[in-house]
């Protein structure tokens, strides 16, 4: 008889609960899931805000955006479902084939006066990972949980061991799991720092190359006048910059759960060619995303201020707002309008946005089927193995991804 020995998922968050659900639908051998965090009770929430004002959902990982810039915390998810569980529900892509039914488009109902002044320049309603509730792929593994179908570790992975080219144990602090396959979910940034604290660089090279993220802006706009609405960000326009590099703005109605006196408005290069990387230094994990490392990146970029600029500056925007501000200094946008480019550049590359969109740090070292190249036991299922950072919001490609390679590793166990 086969190895009762468990599948051991490490991480629960959008990519390994979907990974767990698709496994214990197709195998009946053991799950256990490795997962920090806890169970949200915030699904019926529809302002996004709120739910990030819950700081044990989350934690923040220190990154540096530009080569040689400041470093800059990025909200990292720690909770059962992961990015699904606090996202801000855009979902600006096609909705995943297998979840029809549980998203839904947003509509004037839901919007607020931002999302209109941006409709009202060339946006669109978005599609929302919303239908009567939050999408959560956590809240399935959590019935699986309550029907003893999988069990979950409360606690971090911190090192996996190996032997012989295969994995036999994952190790947290008060653990050692021994298990039969081991799939590593704990997100781009957790997943190659993992594989290196296991020395797994020995066996495996190019752990942690080519991460990216979305280069993104963001202006505060000072509300004449506060409104109620029932989605925190409804509205985004997609557009191209010269030379087709694709741009993605964004309004929201509030700055955060405590302030609904200013909205925010965001514009995100969607394609970018710069990549970073994920290492170990001879003192700790260290990570860089080296945005804006290539000229059309960074022209890409400042068209894409341009157009923010213009927008905010026109009819739509100046009938909500007393005025726009760009950054924490107080510069207005009439300031940052008249900048020339090469200012503009400077200003662009310290005043990034910090966005939890990170993908493909693992890309090079897996096989199609999610495969870690030279190692018999061991996948990687998270978004750090897309090619690159989606052109669309990232979780419905990694939700795709996730559960394709949940159902190749499905067939493999028939
Ligand atoms: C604040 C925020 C807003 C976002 N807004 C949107 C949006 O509007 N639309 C959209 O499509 N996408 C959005 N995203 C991005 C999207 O949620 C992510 O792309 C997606 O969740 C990534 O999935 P993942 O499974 O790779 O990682 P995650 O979902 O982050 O899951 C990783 C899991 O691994 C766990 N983990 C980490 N380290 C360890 C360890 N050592 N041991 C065990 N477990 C570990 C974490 O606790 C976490 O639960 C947002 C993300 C955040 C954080």
């Amino acid at each position: 008889m086969a190895s009762q020995l468990p599948i051991v998922v490490i991480g629960g968050g959008t990519a390994g609960c979907t990974v767990v659900s698709t496994l214990a639908a197709m195998t009946s051998q053991p799950i256990v899931l490795v997962e920090p965090g806890v169970s949200s009770s915030h699904d019926d929430e529809s302002k996004f805000f709120d739910v990030l004002a819950n700081g044990e959902l989350s934690r923040d990982v220190q990154t540096t955006l530009v080569d040689g810039g400041e470093d800059k915390p990025y909200v990292q998810a720690q909770v059962l479902g992961g990015g699904s569980a606090i996202n801000g529900l855009l979902l600006t892509g096609e909705e995943p084939p297998f979840l029809r039914g549980l998203t839904r488009m947003a509509t004037e109902a839901d919007c607020g006066q931002v999302g209109t002044a941006l409709l009202a320049e060339n946006g669109r309603f978005s599609r929302l990972w919303w239908n009567g509730g939050r999408w959560n792929p956590g809240r399935a593994v959590q019935h699986l949980v309550e029907e003893g179908r999988v069990t979950v570790i409360a606690e971090s992975a911190t090192y996996l061991e190996y032997a012989q080219r295969v994995i036999t144990v994952a190790h947290t602090t008060n653990e050692a799991i021994e298990g039969s396959l081991f799939i590593m979910c704990a997100g781009a940034l957790a997943t190659p720092a993992l594989l290196l604290h296991s020395s797994l660089e020995r066996a495996v090279s190019g752990i942690g190359d080519g991460l990216q993220n979305h280069p993104t802006i963001t202006f505060s706009v000072q509300l004449k006048k506060q409104t109620a609405q029932r989605f925190d960000s409804t509205v985004v326009r997609e557009s191209l910059s010269s030379a087709g590099a694709q741009l993605l703005t964004v309004a929201y109605e509030r700055t955060n759960a405590a302030d609904a006196t200013n909205g925010l408005i965001s514009v995100s290069l969607m394609d970018p060619e710069s990549r970073g990387g994920v290492w170990r230094s001879s003192t700790a994990m260290q990570n860089d995303f080296n945005m804006l490392a290539t000229i059309r990146d960074r022209v890409a970029m400042r068209e894409a201020v341009r157009e923010l600029i213009s927008t905010v500056m026109g009819a739509s925007f100046a009938a909500i707002s007393e005025r726009v501000l760009v950054d924490s200094e107080g510069t207005t946008v009439e300031a940052l309008d008249v900048m020339k480019n090469s200012d503009l550049d400077e200003w662009i590359s310290t005043h990034l946005a910090v966005v939890s969109h990170a993908t493909s740090s693992c890309r090079d070292i897996v096989e199609a089927d999610g495969k870690v190249r030279g190692v018999g036991n061991l996948y990687i299922a998270d978004s750090s193995i897309l090619h690159s950072v989606p052109t669309c919001s990232p979780a419905g490609p990694v939700v795709i991804e996730a559960a394709r390679i949940g159902r190749a590793i499905g067939e493999t166990l028939k």
